[in-house]
């Protein structure tokens, strides 16, 4: 069954066609990779699934709902209970340690303070950066970094993360070793995880690729 459908998507930034009738379907559970040449529309195309950006034209249904034709709050809240979001750099809040800023998310939503950051303790040891709770984002290694901002994607239990380039920052150990501790936890928990790369060996880590060439997506069907 399909968690995310997205169909004849197209958008342009001046005369630049970043998206020219792209499809693509995301079902519950698994792990899929946007590939495809830099330039491609592959960001674009992650950020209008994710209902960060507004194609010109195409709908992007999650479940029975079309993100493109509901209001701004309606998809914000949306976005804040169903997803969660891993990107290449700075997104974590310098100014709060590792645990607040996996509290976060749970706090905007109400949580009490004890028990948002009980759970966010939990992730962090399932990601195995809970030795870096009490520290602040500037304090601990990248591929720390990004265990922690995996860590506050997936706190409010959400259907699918949406990853931009999540290991682009990290040397190839620290991005095998982020990948396999992001896709575990996605499947622990049942999320799906639509993650953007350019490099076969974070590619590998899904269940399926989806290239993307000109503003078009691919499916590329085969079994792992
Ligand atoms: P990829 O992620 O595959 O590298 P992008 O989706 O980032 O590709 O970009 C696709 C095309 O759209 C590129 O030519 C890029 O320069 C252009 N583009 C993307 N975002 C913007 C923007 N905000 N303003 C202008 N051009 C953009
Ligand atoms: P990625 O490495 O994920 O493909 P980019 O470096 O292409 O990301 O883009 C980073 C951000 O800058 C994105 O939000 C994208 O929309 C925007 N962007 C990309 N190309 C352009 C451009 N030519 N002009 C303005 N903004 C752009």
């Amino acid at each position: 069954m399909s968690l995310v459908k997205a169909e004849g998507l197209f958008k342009s930034f001046g005369k630049t066609r970043a998206l020219d009738g792209a499809d693509i379907t995301i079902r519950a559970g698994e792990v899929v990779a946007i590939m495809g040449p830099s330039g491609s529309g592959k960001s674009t195309l992650l950020h209008c699934l994710a209902g960060i950006m507004p194609p010109d034209k195409g709908t992007v249904m999650y479940r029975d709902q079309d993100l493109t034709a509901m209001g701004d709050s309606a998809r914000s809240e949306l976005r804040r209970t169903e997803f969660g979001f891993v990107f290449q750099f700075g997104q974590l809040v310098p100014e709060l340690t590792c645990v607040e800023n996996v509290a976060l998310p749970l706090r905007l939503s109400g949580v009490k303070r004890k028990q948002a950051e009980r759970a966010a303790l939990d992730w962090l040891a399932k990601l195995e950066v809970d030795t870096v709770a009490d520290q602040r984002p500037g304090e601990t290694s990248g591929g720390q970094g990004q265990r922690v901002a995996i860590a506050r994607a997936l706190v409010t239990g959400p259907k699918v993360i949406f990853a931009d380039e999540p290991t682009g920052a990290l040397d190839s150990l620290n991005g095998e070793r982020v990948m396999h501790l992001l896709t575990t936890a996605a499947r622990d928990t049942g999320a799906a995880v639509v993650l953007v790369t350019h490099e076969a060996r974070v590619a590998a880590y899904s269940d399926r690729e989806v290239v993307v060439r000109d503003g078009r997506a691919r499916d590329v069907e085969f079994a792992r």
